[in-house]
């Protein structure tokens, strides 16, 4: 393969096709000298790392609109963070995130270290958002590879080891192509690669900027890269979630500090377990004695297991119920993390 053609291709389409992103500092403006803001590119990056482009979009103007600095989020209360975070999921992330943003401003004085080791000691902060925030904010020629570069390096170069194996030849790939020319730039079109034109399911080969080096066009089906071994099922869960109405208010709790979700509002539940609850089993679970209906179920997909929640609706007398309960205003609903919104949306309007 020739790399220096291969990054002359790509660089050039990057010139001309870069996404125009909110925390990006385009290739014309980065030519002109302007640097990206560490503070945007370590967010937009934990971000992505959870969810696409248009999802993220949203939750990164509004944060970066309510919290404009590292230190600015560094003295946001913890709860004001988990609930602007509520619907990105993986709520670790969001504890990290403020773990990291309080290290900066207290170790750093609110400057993002500039090297890959100084930002790899941060807290929470692994080696790829390291390797991220390292390229595009300082052009520093680190080797940045998140699943869209390992499926663009199977397809280049035709690696035939299924994935995870492959993940150390797939980065070494990736690595042989970096060099000291403007290695943020090259990260990032990589990405923009991976992400509009050597896409998942259906690779856009005839509008690819590389594609004259690239040896899994040739082999006639380079969407059958990266291969893959067989996928072990997810383990599937059972619950049942409490749904207690008074007037216009819901009732919530907050969910222990460590563990799944830990720390976010959530509607009260049973435990989760592999056999399904039954509506009476349930009822002796809930969190107040009332004449509870069951108003159907949901399903909810999290990273390691899939989640059937039976729903239970009842309306109580506040003074009734467990004092551990938090009465919120139903219109407040949207703080709640996805699976219990989804569930919470269900149950109220099931009996309607
Ligand atoms: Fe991906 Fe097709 Fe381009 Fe190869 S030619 S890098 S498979 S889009």
């Amino acid at each position: 393969m020739n790399v220096e053609a291969l990054r002359a291709a790509l660089l050039h389409w990057y010139d001309a096709a870069a996404r125009d992103l909110p925390w990006r500092v385009g290739p014309r403006e980065h030519a002109a000298g302007v640097r990206a803001d560490p503070y945007r590119v370590w967010l937009s990056e934990v971000m992505l790392q959870q969810t696409t482009v248009p999802h993220a979009t949203p939750y990164f103007l509004k944060f970066t609109t309510r919290w404009p600095t590292v230190g600015d989020l560094a003295a946001a209360p913890d709860a004001d963070v988990m609930a602007a975070w509520a619907g990105l999921g993986y709520y670790a992330r969001a504890r990290n995130l403020l773990a990291c943003a309080r290290a900066v401003a207290r170790d750093h004085r609110g400057v993002f270290p500039d090297t890959e080791e100084g930002l790899r000691a941060l807290p929470g902060l692994g080696p790829y958002t390291a390797a991220a925030v390292g390229a595009i904010a300082f052009d520093l020629p680190t080797n940045v590879v998140d699943g869209n570069v390992e499926r663009v390096m199977a397809r280049l170069f035709a690696v035939e080891a299924p994935l995870p194996d492959a993940k150390p030849e797939l980065k070494r790939l990736a690595g042989g192509l970096i060099r000291d020319h403007r290695p943020g730039d090259w990260a990032q079109a990589l990405m923009d690669l991976g992400a509009t034109v050597c896409r998942p399911r259906a690779p856009l080969c005839d509008r690819c900027p590389v594609a004259a080096h690239c040896a899994g066009l040739a082999t006639g089906a380079p969407e059958s890269y990266p291969r893959k071994t067989a996928k072990a099922e997810r383990p599937h869960r059972h619950g049942a979630a409490f749904i207690l109405t008074h007037g216009s208010r819901i009732a919530l709790v907050r969910r222990p500090p460590k563990g799944l979700l830990g720390g976010m509002l959530a509607l009260p539940t049973t435990d989760w377990r592999a056999t399904s609850w039954g509506e009476a089993e349930a009822v002796g679970a809930a969190p107040a004695q009332a004449a509870w209906r069951s108003v159907g179920e949901v399903e909810h997909g999290f990273t390691h297991f899939t989640l059937t929640l039976r729903l239970l609706r009842a309306d109580v007398d506040v003074s009734a119920a467990s004092r551990d309960l938090i009465w919120t205003p139903r219109r407040d609903l949207d703080a709640l993390p996805s699976v219990f919104l989804k569930a919470a949306r269900a149950g109220l309007s099931n009996l309607l």
